[in-house]
C-alpha cells in the first residue's frame, strides 16, 4: 500500500506515518516526489487496512500498489527516475552511451578502446575485470589487476567506468573501482549478491537473464533498492528463445513494458542479444526507438584477436558510425 501525503504535509506528519507503520509491523519507506511526498508500505503478506493511517494528519489517500514489486513500480513512484553518476544522466534527456571492450585484456587494449569511444562521444567505458564466462576454460578476465587497469583508464581519459561483480568477494574490489557495478545476467537471480549491491554507495547496472519475465527483473531490483539503494539502471540484452538467427533475442517489447511498470531507467545491450557485430547498428536503432534510456555496446580495437566476445565486438569506424547514428536518433526521438 501507498500513503500518499498531501502536498503540504510536514515531514513530522511524515514520520509520524512512518512510526504508525512500524507499529502495525511493517516497514515504510519515504518516497519523496515532484508533486508530493508518498509513503510505501512494505513488508506485509496480505492487503494491509489503511484506516487508521488515514486518520492520520497530512494523509491525503492510501492507494493499493497492485504490483509485487512495491519501491521499483511507477504506482509508488510516478516520476521516471534519473539515476546520476558524476554529471551523467541515465534516464534524463539524452540517451547515454557506455562503450568497451567486453574484457579488459592488456593496458595497451583497454587505453586504446577508452581513447577511441571517448573522442566519438561516449562517456561511460565498459569492460569486464571478472567476467562470468560459460566455459571455466575461456579467458576469465585480469582480475584485480584489470581493475587497477580500469582505474588508469579512468585518470587518463575522465571516462566513468561501469564493470561487473561477479560474487561478494569481487563487489568489494568492484566497488572501489566502478562508477558503476554491473550484475550480470548470470547474476540476476543471485539474490545474495543483490541484497549485497543494495547495500553500497555506487549505481548498479541489472541486466536480464536470459531466461526471466520482466516481472521477474523486476523483483531482482526490488531486491537491490529494497536494501536502500534505489541507483538501479535496468539493461535488457536478450532472451533465449527458439531463433537462432541471433546470439540472443533483443526483447524490445520489454522497453514499452517496463517504462509503463516501473520508473527505473533502462538501457540496451545490443551486443550480447545480436552475438555479431554487423547486427548491432540495427538493433541499436531499435532500442532507442522504441524508448530506451541509452545503451551499452562492445566496441574493441582489434575484434579477431580479442580474448572474448570478438566476433559482435565493432570495429572502431563502427563505433564511430553508431554514434552518428544516436546522434540522429536523438533529434528524432526528443
Ligand atoms: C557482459 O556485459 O560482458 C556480459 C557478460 O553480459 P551478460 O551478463 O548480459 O551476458
Ligand atoms: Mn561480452
Amino acid at each position: 500500500m501507498l500513503v500518499v501525503m498531501k502536498k503540504d504535509a510536514t515531514d513530522a506528519q511524515v514520520r509520524a506515518v512512518m512510526d504508525e507503520i512500524e507499529k502495525m509491523g511493517y516497514r515504510g519507506v519515504s518516497m519523496p516526489g515532484a508533486q508530493r511526498t508518498a509513503v510505501c508500505i512494505i513488508g506485509n503478506q496480505h492487503p494491509v487496512d489503511g484506516t487508521t493511517l488515514l486518520a492520520l494528519d497530512g494523509v491525503k489517500e492510501t492507494i493499493p500498489v497492485s504490483r509485487p514489486y512495491k519501491l521499483v513500480s511507477r504506482e509508488t513512484r510516478p516520476e521516471s527516475t534519473v539515476v546520476r553518476i558524476g554529471d551523467v544522466e541515465v534516464g534524463g534527456a539524452e540517451p547515454v552511451v557506455m562503450a568497451g571492450p567486453c574484457a579488459v585484456e592488456t593496458e595497451e587494449q583497454a587505453m586504446a578502446v577508452a581513447r577511441l569511444v571517448k573522442r566519438c562521444g561516449a562517456r561511460i567505458y565498459r569492460g569486464g575485470a571478472f567476467k562470468p564466462r560459460t566455459s571455466p576454460y575461456s579467458f576469465q578476465g585480469l582480475g584485480l589487476d584489470g581493475l587497477m587497469i580500469l582505474d588508469r583508464v579512468r585518470k587518463a581519459t575522465g571516462l566513468l567506468i561501469v564493470t561487473e561483480a561477479i560474487d561478494s568477494e569481487s563487489l568489494q574490489a568492484v566497488e572501489q573501482y566502478a562508477d558503476i557495478v554491473q550484475i550480470g545476467a548470470r547474476n540476476m537471480q543471485n539474490y545474495s549478491l543483490l541484497r549485497l549491491v543494495g547495500r553500497i554507495s555506487k549505481p548498479v547496472l541489472l541486466k536480464r537473464a536470459f531466461a526471466a519475465t520482466v516481472d521477474e527483473l523486476l523483483m531482482a531490483a526490488e531486491y537491490i533498492v529494497t536494501e536502500g539503494n534505489s541507483r538501479v539502471i535496468l539493461c535488457e540484452r536478450g532472451i533465449r528463445t527458439f531463433s537462432d538467427n541471433t546470439r540472443n533475442t533483443l526483447d524490445l517489447g520489454a522497453i514499452p513494458a517496463i517504462k509503463e511498470l516501473s520508473h527505473l531507467p533502462i538501457i540496451v545491450d545490443p551486443s550480447h542479444a545480436a552475438g555479431r557485430r554487423d547486427y548491432v547498428i540495427p538493433l541499436a536503432k531499435g532500442a532507442l526507438a522504441a524508448g530506451a534510456d541509452g545503451l551499452i555496446v562492445e566496441v574493441h580495437n582489434d575484434p579477431p584477436h580479442a580474448l572474448s566476445d570478438g566476433v559482435q565486438s565493432l570495429y572502431p569506424r563502427q563505433f564511430e558510425e553508431l554514434m552518428g547514428v544516436v546522434a540522429r536518433l536523438k533529434q528524432t526521438f526528443r
